[in-house]
């Protein structure tokens, strides 16, 4: 049973707890915690509290969970798919000031950091200590470790070093009660049961809040080589990828698709964003390898595969980076399509994943459907090749209306979702599923799963407080 006291009453409460540095209740100053990334949701919560310690985290819930205040944890609020958005009457917690490195460790690999590290900032971290995070997305420079983890955050290099799961050997985690789960382990092996760090990450702040983990540290590569080839199909990408994962030992660190339509939208679109073909191929593939001790050292495995590629007509053409900075300006070009379908009009996501084999037939047919579904409609995908993952945007027709295909949201996801489903695939790849897709995962999960999913949230969370609305649909 709860009891909820006034809202001026369990406010200043709050405050209490946080004191005046984690406290934000003007509406001005509020306001990037309330916008959500694409504008599809509008943040209600009378303040932000941001608790600058684990134990001010646990109080905070602890509290919450005895009045029935919803509390929805928050990162750098550049999730996708509208889960850090609190509605009326909830707070959010954002972990910002909880941002210390806690230890880094050379010789086990790994640094333990707090939920509200910046990504880039445990990159560099971890660079500084000679070792590699090699957790790497657009976003960067403003999510959160914790956020990564609550959504399990694929990325670029998820093909060689696994997505957040992989990379997280332990966590902290303050339960809905204020209890604290101190998971900190740095064990590889550790098979004492079930696997709270397992059910945690992934969870969207559904089960807990991560407020620390420990992440695995890799050697740093000695030599990257970063190639863009063109190619005249997506069989022909599946080859490529193929014979470099062979040739180099597994050291495929980066393979991302593009389509045309996505490298013309950026070429277009973003200054100094140049097409690196004479003619535009119907696909490219940006590729890198990365490993050995010396710079140069792949160079020469490099170049094999791809001429042989080459030879066997699976690449058209090919522009291999002679340095740094010319790896640089082929990244721009994969890095700028995001900002770039801005600038074509609305565009319908779908951020889906199917099994590698799957993935020529999953293009030929979501593309067929929705042109059919949406006459004028432009298909525009692109994304983690490697993973199986691709961004299966869908742009406005050229002067249609904005409103009017956005109301098709909906139905264009059904198309595409449903053709998923038949490929054995999931209709959230990377970004989860929020309150996005909440009708979604009904459609799409069994109701064993579902059931199972839900009699977890009860045990847990058995008041509801945490991320109220978001992640799993109504029974
Ligand atoms: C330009 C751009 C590129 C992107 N590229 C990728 C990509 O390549 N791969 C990818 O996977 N994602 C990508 N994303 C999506 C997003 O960046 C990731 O989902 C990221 O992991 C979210 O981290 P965040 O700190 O911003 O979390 P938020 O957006 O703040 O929160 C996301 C979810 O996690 C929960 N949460 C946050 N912190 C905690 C915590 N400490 N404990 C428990 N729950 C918590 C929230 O309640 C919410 O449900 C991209 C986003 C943008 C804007």
């Amino acid at each position: 049973m709860t009891t909820r006291p006034a809202p001026e009453t369990w406010l200043a409460d709050l405050k209490a707890i946080v004191g005046d540095a984690g406290w934000i209740d003007d509406a001005e100053a509020m306001e990037p915690y309330l916008e959500e990334q694409r504008g599809l949701y509008r943040g209600q919560a009378p303040a932000i509290v941001c608790p600058a310690t684990t134990d001010e985290v646990s109080r905070v819930l602890a509290y919450c969970n005895k009045a029935g205040i919803g509390v929805v944890p928050q990162g750098g609020n550049t999730g996708l798919c509208g889960g850090a958005v609190a509605e009326a009457g909830h707070i959010v917690l954002n972990l910002r000031r909880m941002k210390r490195v806690r230890s880094m460790d050379t010789v086990n690999n790994v640094m333990i950091v707090e939920a509200g590290c910046v990504l880039a900032n445990l990159q560099s971290a971890a660079t500084e200590a000679g070792r590699l995070f090699p957790l790497s997305l657009a976003a960067e420079g403003s999510c959160q470790i914790g956020g990564n983890l609550a959504t399990n955050a694929g990325g670029t290099n998820a093909v060689r070093y696994g997505v957040a799961r992989d990379l997280a050997l332990g966590l902290e985690v303050v339960m809905a009660d204020g209890r604290v789960w101190d998971g900190l382990s740095m064990l590889k092996k550790d098979n004492t049961g079930y696997d709270l760090r397992d059910l945690f990450i992934g969870s969207e702040g559904s089960l807990g809040i991560i407020t620390a983990a420990v992440l695995r540290l890799f050697p740093q590569p000695g030599d990257v080589q970063t190639a863009l080839l063109a190619l005249e199909n997506v069989d022909s990408a599946l080859s490529v990828l193929n014979r470099l994962q062979q040739a180099s030992d597994g050291r495929v660190s980066v393979c991302e698709l593009m389509s045309a339509i996505s490298v013309a939208s950026a070429t277009l679109h973003i200054p100094d964003c140049r097409p690196p073909f004479d003619d535009m191929p119907p696909w490219s593939l940006l590729v890198e390898i990365s490993g050995g001790r010396e710079d140069g050292e792949l160079r020469p495995i490099f170049e094999t595969v791809l001429e042989e590629a080459f030879e066997a007509g699976e690449i058209i053409d090919a522009v291999i980076a002679e340095s740094r900075a010319q790896a640089q300006t082929l990244w721009r070009l994969r890095e700028s399509i995001p900002e770039a379908q801005k600038q074509d009009g609305a565009s319908i996501k779908h951020d889906v994943s199917v099994p590698l084999s799957r993935i020529p037939e999953f293009l030929e047919r979501a593309t067929a459907a929705v042109e059919a579904a949406l006459p004028g409609a432009r298909v525009c995908p692109f994304g983690h090749l490697g993973d199986g993952n691709i961004h299966f945007n869908v742009s406005q027709p050229v002067d249609g209306d904005r409103d009017a295909f956005l109301a098709e949201w909906e139905r264009c996801n059904r198309v595409v979702h449903d053709i998923v489903a038949e490929l054995d695939g999931s209709c959230s790849a990377e970004h989860g599923i929020g309150r996005l897709k909440r009708h979604e995962l009904r459609r799409y999960k069994s109701s064993v799963a579902l059931d199972a999913m839900r009699a977890l949230k009860a045990a847990l969370d058995p008041n509801g407080i945490l991320n109220p609305g978001a992640m799993l649909p109504d029974a």
